[in-house]
């Protein structure tokens, strides 16, 4: 039975079918493939009636080669089937794939003892091609084939029909090439498609490394491979992998990292594009040029800074190009003799940089011509003068009465890249007087059973023409208890009188103008014993030299006398008290500069002359009108005197049409303000009496007076800035008090501000003006000298019976300091002044303003006790301000307030609860305001009243928005007002 059409037909439908999912891994190199050759294969067949060759078609009707083979009715079979000679390539290891059909012998009748169901794989191994020589024995059995699944002639009928594939692996191969022999025994087999490969790891790209199509070795031993760099990288650690035998790339190591200006993209590097750079080495990707940088170029490492912009060399190149700062802003000085504190403000623009830092440069200066200098190695800067983080430094050892001006530079990291100017701040100052400095060097001249004669050298720094010396001077065992002091206008003294043999302890101190130095240290000197012999000549030279003493003394007592009664016709018949007092009872040391009155002349015309200079009508001209004196306009305006450089002036008119006792008021003002030199008193230039109108003129202030400047400039300042300005005020204060002078008005609107932020005293006039609203400022309480006094700020020793001391100019300190601190608030709010006065008598005090200090309104607290012994002297109120100025860590502390307009006064019993007293900020805050109205329609007008009010009775006007602080002020309150008020 001739069965081969039959197998043909089968083995067709079978190929198409398997045609269609005919792919191979891209890891599998062909070296035969029976199915891609479309003509003859000529592959030898022995015997040439064994295998044969067939053509068919694939499903796309493509040509194909099969070969097949069906001698299962006759015995002894072996035909061979030898392809053609296959170049090894670089194979190591062989694969063949074979597709094949076979038949099941049971499906064909007849042929039991001669059908096979298998054939054989056999290889020949050689360097060249053999052509059409072919013997068998030459060849090695590679395997015997099984079909998996043969057919049958009922899966003929049923068409249901099987096609095998075997895999069989040969290798090592070493020669050039080899043959494949297919060997038939007997079975009804067809060969659909030989496929011969070999598997290689592909070429590929891992971690930036190119490793390369790597064919593995015959053994089991992977092929480490090492992987290059692609373009634009470079190697970080070497790129490795191995490859498997089955043509696998495994375990990566090491990697690539694209250079800079290169980004991975594509598992390659790529260049960055114009307005990207890429600064380092590494896989990341490009990055935008950060602000103010700019490129044009691919594949930047940096983008270039735009015009006025720089980058300093540690400055990343992701950072933003920066510039150098503007100039510090608000410099303030604060004075202190001959040390001055600087404090400014951050630049508005710190030029995009953290690291800004100031230079303080020292001028010292001539006004006339004016001229600078810089100044000598022996001012100190502190911390120091350079390279500035804080925004305040310490000038110190400056020489007295001298112009200084300070120019403060700021600079960031790029300010010496860029060739602009300086940006700098400056100020300029005058030293005050400062004292002497202590004597250092005594020596003892002669000594004698009774005397003893010394000499010292000038002190180092006299800062000033040194009007005489104290001597104070006391034996060793009486502990200071009995001192006896001596003055001396020269550096010598002898000390008589002393007793023999004793040790006397003695310390010298020098006056200048500005008062008493610090005392030296303690020398010790010791009189000869009694039993010294005293020569007859000098005992007679003693003798003459106490005649002569004696005599003196006598004489001088008469001069003084004398020019005592004369000097006593100037003055008035009521000897002024102010002139021998301190403000706060002490005795005023003989010597020092006191303040003059200048009511206690007989002709004031007198005074004014004495203490204000004469200026001519001619050399003032007046520009506008800046203010409503009591007396008339103020003007600004410029003073040219001769020689001297024109500058800007207030200038105060009498209108016209005055009385003599209004005229006398007037110029009374510069009578005092004349007696004054001190940089925080507002300076006079002179008055003009002699022509009309009559005028005072005073330095000019540029920001005017202080209240209305902090209104204007709410929350402007930093904390160190208002501390700076309220220093002054107390210096400016303590040299009143120093005088002896009594200010009586003392308020941030008697308080002028100059463009440098330094705050003067003014106002020094003595009547006040009736105004017609009872809540103006002045009451129409009577002050000593006719006027009103302003009951906020007065202490209330000054309202009740009239004792005006530095102690109530100190408690009217502290209102300033809480006018200054609120930033211009009325102090009491809208609070009459009747209940200011009463609720200030029973211990109510004002709030701290919010965000105060606790330190400030501690201070505020201690102006305002009750007993004015107890209120701080302006000496210690200067001393803690400066504390707090060169320790601004300790201000950060603020004092515990409620919210800005819940207003309410503190009782300074309680003081750690809150209470309240100002009725319409209260119930403001509460946003009451209808409330507010409806209270004062029940009756609550003052402070004491609205604290009987229970919840209820606020629940009847509506007040709903009750807090727990409110009420438990008001339980609080109501407490107090049960219990009455604890003394203060
Ligand atoms: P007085 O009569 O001193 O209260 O001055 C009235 C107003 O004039 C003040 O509130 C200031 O606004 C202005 N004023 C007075 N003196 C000066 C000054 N020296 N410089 C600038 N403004 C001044």
């Amino acid at each position: 039975m001739d069965c081969k059409p039959f197998i043909l037909f089968l083995f067709l439908c079978l190929f198409i079918r398997s045609a269609k999912l005919d792919i191979h891994p891209t890891n599998e190199v062909n070296l035969l493939d029976s199915k891609a050759s479309q003509g003859e294969l000529g592959w030898i067949s022995y015997p040439s009636h064994g295998w044969e060759e067939i053509s068919g078609v694939d499903e796309n009707y493509t040509p194909i080669r099969t070969f097949q083979v069906c001698n299962v009715m006759e015995y002894s079979q072996n035909n061979w089937l030898r392809t053609n000679w296959i170049p090894r390539n670089s194979a190591q290891k062989i694969y063949v794939e074979l597709k094949f059909t076979l038949r099941d012998c049971n499906s064909i009748p007849m042929v039991l003892g001669t059908c096979k169901e298998t054939f054989n794989l056999h290889y020949l191994e050689s360097d060249e091609d053999h052509g059409s020589k072919f013997r068998e024995h030459q060849f090695s059995k590679i395997d015997t084939i099984a079909a998996d699944e043969s057919f049958t002639q009922t899966d003929l009928g049923d068409r249901i029909l099987k096609l095998n594939t075997e895999v069989r692996e040969v290798g090592p191969v070493t020669r050039k090439g080899f043959y494949l022999a297919f060997q038939d025994v007997g079975a009804c087999v067809a060969l659909v498609s030989v496929r011969v490969y070999f598997k290689k790891c592909p070429f590929t790209v891992r971690n930036l490394a190119m490793f390369p199509d790597t064919v593995p070795t015959d053994s089991q031993s992977l092929v480490e491979v090492r992987g290059s760099c692609v373009n634009n990288s470079q190697e970080e650690d070497p790129p490795k992998m191995y490859c498997s035998t089955d043509g696998e790339w495994l375990v990566p190591i090491g990697k690539c990292l694209c250079d800079i200006g290169f980004e991975e993209r594509e598992r390659a590097c790529q260049v960055c594009r114009p307005g990207f750079y890429k600064a380092s080495s590494g896989n990341l990707k490009c990055s935008k040029c950060p602000p103010h940088s700019y490129t044009h170029q691919e594949g930047s490492v940096h983008c270039s800074c735009e015009k006025n912009y720089f980058r300093h060399e540690g400055d990343p190149a992701s950072m933003a190009c920066t510039r150098p700062p503007s100039a510090p802003r608000n410099v303030i000085s604060v004075i202190n003799e001959t040390s001055v504190i600087l404090d400014w403000s951050w630049p508005e623009d710190s030029g995009g940089r953290r690291d800004v830092t100031f230079n303080v440069v020292c001028k010292r200066c001539w006004p006339e011509p004016r001229l600078c200098e810089p100044c000598r190695g022996t001012v100190r800067f502190l911390p120091r003068a350079a390279g500035l983080h804080n925004t305040t430094v310490t000038v110190a050892d400056l020489l007295a009465h001298t112009n200084y001006t300070f120019e403060i530079e700021s600079q960031n990291g790029v300010s010496l890249l860029a060739a602009a100017h300086r940006q700098y701040a400056a100020v300029t100052i005058t030293t005050n007087q400062a004292a002497p400095s202590p004597v250092t060097v005594i020596r003892k001249d002669k000594t004698s059973r009774n005397s003893i004669s010394l000499s010292w050298l000038e002190p180092e720094r006299p800062n000033g023409i040194i009007l005489d010396y104290e001597v104070k001077y006391y034996e060793k065992q009486e502990q200071e208890t009995s001192y006896t002091i001596l003055r001396s206008k020269g550096t010598n003294v002898t000390l008589n009188g002393l007793k023999p043999d004793t040790i006397y302890l003695l310390q010298i101190r020098a006056r200048t103008a500005a008062g008493y130095g610090s005392s030296s240290r303690k020398f010790e000197f010791e009189t000869s014993p009694d039993s010294f012999s005293i020569s007859s000549e000098s005992s007679q030279v003693i003798l003459i030299a106490i005649s002569s003493a004696v005599a003196i003394i006598l004489l001088s007592v008469v001069l003084y006398i004398v020019i005592s009664r004369l000097c006593g016709y100037r003055k008035s018949k009521h000897p002024d008290e102010k002139r021998l007092q301190y403000g706060n009872g002490q005795l005023r040391l003989p010597g020092i500069r006191t303040y003059i009155d200048p009511h206690t002349y007989e002709d004031p015309c007198q005074a004014v002359h004495e203490f204000a200079k004469e200026l001519d009508a001619s050399c003032i001209a007046i520009d506008k009108v800046v203010g409503a004196g009591e007396f008339g306009e103020v003007c600004s305006g410029r003073l040219k005197l001769p020689s001297k450089k024109e500058m800007c002036v207030a200038i105060k008119t009498l209108k016209t049409g005055y009385t003599e006792k209004q005229r006398r008021d007037f110029l009374s003002e510069a009578s005092i303000m004349g007696q004054f030199d001190h940089p925080n008193i507002i300076r006079l230039e002179g008055v003009v009496t002699r022509s009309k109108p009559v005028m005072i003129v005073t330095e000019y202030m540029e920001n005017g007076s202080l209240d209305s400047f902090l209104r204007k400039h709410d929350a402007q300042f930093t904390v160190i800035q208002l501390v700076g300005m309220l220093r002054g005020i107390a210096s400016g204060m303590k040299y009143l008090s120093d005088m002896g002078y009594v200010h009586r008005d003392l308020a941030a609107r008697n308080i002028l501000v100059n463009s440098n932020l330094v705050c003067k005293v003014s106002d020094f006039g003595l009547s006040r003006v009736l105004e017609d609203d009872p809540e103006a400022a002045y009451t129409t309480r009577v002050s000593k000298y006719g006027g009103k006094i302003p009951i906020r700020w007065t202490a209330p020793e000054a309202i009740a019976y009239r004792k005006f001391t530095s102690a109530s100019d100190a408690w009217s300190y502290g209102i300033v300091l809480w006018e200054v601190m609120s930033y211009g608030e009325r102090p009491y709010w809208e609070m009459s002044n009747q209940d200011v006065i009463k609720a200030v008598d029973e211990g109510y005090r004002l709030p701290p303003p919010m965000d105060c200090p606790a330190a400030l309104y501690q201070l505020m607290l201690d102006c305002w006790q009750k007993d004015r012994n107890n209120r701080p002297k302006f000496e210690q109120i200067v001393s803690i301000l400066d504390k707090l100025i060169r320790n601004p860590g300790s201000l950060k502390i603020t004092a515990n307030t409620t919210s800005r307009p819940a207003n309410l006064l503190l009782d300074r019993n309680n003081a750690a609860d809150v209470s309240f007293h100002t009725m319409g900020d209260w119930l403001d805050s509460a946003q009451t305001l209808p409330c507010k109205e409806a209270f004062s329609g029940v009756g609550y007008s003052s402070c004491d009243t609205l604290a009987k009010a229970s919840t209820e009775d606020f629940k009847k006007v509506g007040v709903t928005i009750v807090g727990p602080k409110i009420v438990s002020s008001i339980q609080a309150l109501e407490a107090h007002t049960k219990n009455g008020p604890v003394p203060v």
